[in-house]
């Protein structure tokens, strides 16, 4: 086992955090100000390549692995929220879904348009009615000739009201359950019966959307549709292990961040004649704030690294993401704490993280739906290597 990044990893993660500094942290404020996303925030990731790690170079990618890319992905989050919740859609769960399960002729037409940041995408699988319990969804595609007619509602799709194109899970077939669902990659442009509008909410960032989803009679063409009829659940299931490797990432990202900042404060706030990281308590908030954001960040690391390997990284994505994201939590919790009253203070970003810490542990399976997941696997009711695909492209 070796803990040691290469060169060629340093490298990537010193571009990202040179990339950031520049391009990113300057506007960060004014983007927050005006709450509207800004394409060129996604157009500008692309075009530097900081999505195509996961990818061999003639699908758009740089091959430089799924490690690269998480160390990419925390840099970016820990200088810019906003930035770091692009990565999901950008460089994992949607471009995978579609390498992994489309057609040749899918994957050249979608693929590079999203690792270059000239496509939005955006993955629908969560309705109003369902969320964990995904198999219960109710959107409906029928075939009429060469193409499907979609009627339903999603929920909470992220950059959905602006994405270029959707991964869209669906019923085919209700009867069949899990077995009955379809995946499309569906394109928006002139898209007739479809509408998004972006949710009110408050996930941490006020510029990037989430959006529902409005299907009514709209008319896909079948050869949209990624794998076979009844192989969306599958399609989807896939897309969201690398989802578990994203979603960790960034919440070692938003832990370092709310660390950094905690940190500095300590340093700086003065109570009782002294800097209050002077104090055993804060200090043992912030020890405990340092191991575990390590502990996470090597988990998810692990995951990578297998996937990376070539092998099958299910289970380890299962609970990186569990862990990650309570370790997010745990540390924007201590750090909002460090910051007193002005935890609470617009000037300071700490609420905002910890918000977005929290939207990491809700979504791609929720805490409690992971702790299903690993239980049932650790006591051999439910083994998650039982569909776990072996990634298409390894090093
Ligand atoms: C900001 C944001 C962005 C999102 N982006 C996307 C996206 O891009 N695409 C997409 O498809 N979805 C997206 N989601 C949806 C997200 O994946 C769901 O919110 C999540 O899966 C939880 O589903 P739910 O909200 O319906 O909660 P529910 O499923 O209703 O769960 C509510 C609570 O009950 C618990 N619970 C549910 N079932 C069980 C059980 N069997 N045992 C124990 N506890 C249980 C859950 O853990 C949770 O605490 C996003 C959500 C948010 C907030």
């Amino acid at each position: 086992m070796d803990f040691q990044l290469t060169e060629e990893q340093k490298a990537v993660r010193s571009l990202a955090h040179d990339f950031a500094m520049k391009e990113l942290v300057p506007h960060v404020e004014e983007w927050e100000d005006e709450g509207v996303f800004h394409r060129e925030i996604i157009e500008k990731m692309g075009a530097q390549g900081l999505y195509g790690c996961g990818f061999p170079e003639d699908i758009g990618g740089n091959a430089m692995g799924l490690l690269a890319q998480v160390l990419i992905i925390e840099e970016i989050t820990r200088l810019c929220l906003e930035a770091g919740l692009s990565f999901n859609i950008q460089s994992m769960v949607v471009p995978k879904g579609i390498y992994n399960w489309g057609s040749d002729e899918q994957r050249q037409r979608h693929v590079p348009k999203l690792l270059r940041g000239e496509f939005v995408g955006c993955f629908s699988l969560t309705e109003p009615d369902c969320g964990s319990d995904a198999a219960a969804i109710k959107t409906r595609a029928v075939r009429v000739g060469d193409d499907y007619i979609v009627n339903g509602t999603k929920m909470w799709s992220t950059y959905g009201n602006v994405a270029d194109l959707i991964l869209l899970i669906v019923k085919t077939q209700p009867e069949l359950g899990t077995k009955g669902a379809s995946a499309f990659a569906v394109e928006t442009k002139d898209l007739k019966g479809f509408a998004g509008a972006k949710i009110p909410s408050n996930i941490g960032s006020n510029c990037v959307p989430s959006a529902e989803l409005i299907f009514d009679n709209c008319r896909v063409p079948a050869s949209w549709r990624i794998a076979q009829e009844g192989e969306g659940f599958k399609v989807a299931m896939n897309a969201l292990d690398y989802g578990r490797i994203t979603v960790p990432a960034r919440a070692v990202g938003i832990a370092q961040s709310a660390l950094d900042k905690a940190i500095q404060y300590a340093n700086e706030r003065m109570a009782f004649g002294q800097q209050i990281g002077r104090f055993q308590m804060v200090q043992h908030l912030i020890a405990d704030m340092v191991v575990e954001t390590e502990a996470a960040r090597l988990m998810v690391y692990r995951t990578a690294n297998l996937a990376d390997q070539g092998q099958t990284f299910s289970r380890e994505a299962s609970q990186g993401k569990y862990f990650a994201t309570e370790v997010g939590v745990r540390v924007t919790e201590r750090a909002m704490e460090i910051f007193g009253g002005y935890a609470f203070a617009k000037e300071y970003p700490i609420q905002r993280l910890l918000m977005a810490a929290k939207v990491m542990h809700t979504g791609e399976g929720s805490a409690n739906i992971q702790r299903i997941l690993i239980a049932e696997d650790a006591l051999g009711y439910k083994k998650m290597t039982r569909h776990a695909a072996k990634p298409k492209f390894a090093l």
